[in-house]
């Protein structure tokens, strides 16, 4: 079993933030900033691109309630909402599960660097779209 299935079943420990049939909010362990949460099916999917669209959508639609509710009483600014996806990409537990992560200061230790493009957008564009 997975740490998040063992969350779930209770077997770990874990600060609930919202929690229905189908769905667990977590407070993450880590707080990167203050209200670091993390939003998970109870169902373990190893990550985005396998779960279900419909069950997607109504993973998301909990995701921006709980987004909501954490800005506001949290006074945040705004909030990134990040799902890491594959160990390239920085996931570490194989259950998926969405970040919200409140920001209170463009300054603070949460950074993404979009960097200058150095590749043709039209071979992408075609690899992409080609059948
Ligand atoms: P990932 O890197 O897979 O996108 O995110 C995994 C997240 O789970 C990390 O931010 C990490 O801090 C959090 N995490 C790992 N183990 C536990 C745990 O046992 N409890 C809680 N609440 N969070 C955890
Ligand atoms: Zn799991």
């Amino acid at each position: 079993m997975c740490i998040f299935c063992k969350i779930i079943e209770g077997e770990i420990p874990s600060r609930k933030v919202y929690e229905d049939d189908d769905i667990l909010a977590i407070l993450d362990i880590s707080q990167t900033t203050m209200g670091h949460t993390l939003v998970m099916p109870k169902k373990h999917y190893d990550d985005f691109l396998q779960m279900p669209e419909n069950e997607f959508g109504a993973l998301m639609e909990k995701v921006q309630q709980i987004a909501d509710q954490i800005v506001k009483r949290m006074n945040a600014k705004g909030c990134n909402i990040l799902i890491n996806t594959g160990e390239t990409a920085g996931q570490t537990v194989r259950h998926v599960h969405v970040h919200i992560i409140p920001r209170y200061d463009e300054n603070d230790t949460v950074s993404f660097s979009f960097t200058e493009n150095q590749y043709d957008l039209d071979e992408i564009l075609k690899k992409i779209k080609e059948n």
